[in-house]
């Protein structure tokens, strides 16, 4: 491969490089080299269309699409249409099954009393400790929805999807999770929110369609990296810590497993997540993916599932969550310190910026990059 005629080399096919290589292509109108050390475009948001039953699989776990971020929200339409699914999540706790995240019906179903809004406020304030400055996941918790929800329901799925005690963890883990006094089910809070109705593959191949975008896929950064040259920019979206070869040591990640099944069966669980808190059974979720496009009429008695098992990255080294302790934040800010004196680097996306960023915070912080930094050079 001739890297001399590419100025831009985007590092990682997700959606932070592919935004950033689809700006470059067509608001430049350079040609932009992607590399990608997987065999395949769309990063941990690839699915594809299994050949046995049709059904659209998430090789890495459910993704559901969800923004309140009109320019994101505009962009990503140029490129496909998505479907009306709303996410809704049950979660399975001592032979129970708990609808997420907690809501009216939760408190109802768990306390077995009928409550108003306003009397299932005031029962959970009562129990709920009051904590001034939550300094951990735990005490955030606690000071959310009280002891007993916590222990039923956060306890053990937090220390198996962490592999720490929660009160290692950060309070902002669980503010991802809204609490609720009425019966809105739905997991987020968004204002659009759904799947790219031909798929995340369909997506990206539009994302990354455009003729002067190559894509080299099965290609790591370390094969390439010594070739570029100083008039070259790379925009990378690894791990930054991989980046500097963990110089000053590893950054603490979580990684997934994923156990996949096909099932003779038209619906094994009736939805597409349920979640699994307690400690004593070793996965934190099953997927069903069917659910996913209701849309799509699938003719096939079949379905498929998938286990998630959360797993330390140095076993896998795939890593897809970033632990963010204390530790981590400090360690962080000297690869960052690294990487502001980089001059043709632009670190970015969930693995290169250490950020716990769903897609539309990648897609942002790529058309940011771009119109601030990429767009004069
Ligand atoms: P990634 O998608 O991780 O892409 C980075 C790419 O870089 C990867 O393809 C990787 O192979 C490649 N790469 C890394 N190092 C190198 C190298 N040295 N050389 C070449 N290539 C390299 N977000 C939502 O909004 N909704 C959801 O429902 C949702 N569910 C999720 C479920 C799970 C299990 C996980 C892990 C994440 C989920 N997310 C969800 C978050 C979403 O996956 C991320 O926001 C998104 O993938 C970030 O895109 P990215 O481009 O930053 O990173
Ligand atoms: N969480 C939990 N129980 C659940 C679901 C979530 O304790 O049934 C906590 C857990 O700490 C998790 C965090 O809330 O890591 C964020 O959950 P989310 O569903 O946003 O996680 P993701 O989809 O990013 O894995």
């Amino acid at each position: 491969m001739n890297l001399t005629q590419f100025r831009f080399i985007v590092v990682g096919a997700g959606f932070f490089g592919a935004t950033i290589a689809e700006r470059i292509a067509t608001i430049k109108q350079e040609k932009v080299l992607v590399v990608e050390k997987r065999d395949h475009i769309g990063g941990n948001c690839y699915s594809y269309r299994d050949k046995d039953t049709d059904i659209e699989v998430h090789r890495y776990g459910s993704h559901i699409f969800h923004t309140s971020s009109q320019e994101v929200w505009n962009y990503l339409n140029r490129f496909t249409q998505f479907n009306t699914y709303q996410h809704r999540v049950f979660a399975s706790a001592h032979d129970e099954l708990y609808s997420l995240p907690i809501n009216l019906h939760t408190i109802c179903q768990y306390f077995h009393k009928t409550f108003t809004p306003g009397e299932a406020k005031q029962l959970i304030i009562e129990k709920a400790f009051q904590i001034e400055h939550p300094a951990n996941l735990e005490e955030k918790a606690i000071s959310l929805i009280g002891h007993e929800l916590y222990e039923l329901l956060i306890k053990g799925y937090t220390k198996k999807q962490w592999n720490q005690d929660p009160n290692n963890l950060p309070a902002s883990i669980i503010e991802r999770l809204p609490v609720r006094y009425n019966f809105n089910t739905n997991y987020f809070d968004d204002i659009w929110q759904g799947l790219p109705l031909h798929g995340y593959d369909y997506l990206f191949k539009q994302m990354l369609g455009n003729p002067r975008i190559q894509t080299a896929l099965n290609k790591d950064f370390e094969e390439i990296g010594h070739a570029i040259s100083s008039s070259q920019y790379v925009i990378f979206t690894g791990p930054i810590d991989t980046f500097y070869q963990k110089r000053y040591g590893s950054l603490s990640w979580r990684s997934l497993q994923f156990e996949f099944e096909t099932i003779e069966v038209k619906d094994f669980q009736g939805n597409a997540v349920i979640n699994y808190p307690d400690i004593t059974i070793p996965y934190t979720r099953i997927h069903e993916f069917k659910h996913y496009h209701p849309e799509r009429s699938y003719n096939t008695n079949k379905t498929i599932i998938c286990r998630e098992y959360s797993i330390d990255n140095t076993a896998s080294n795939d890593p897809m969550y970033p632990v963010n302790s204390e530790q981590d934040q400090e360690l962080y800010k000297r690869y960052e310190k690294l990487a502001s004196q980089e001059k043709n680097i632009f670190f970015g996306g969930r693995l290169g910026r250490y950020r716990y960023y769903d897609m539309d915070d990648a897609i942002l912080a790529a058309l940011n990059l771009f119109n601030n930094e990429l767009r004069n050079i």
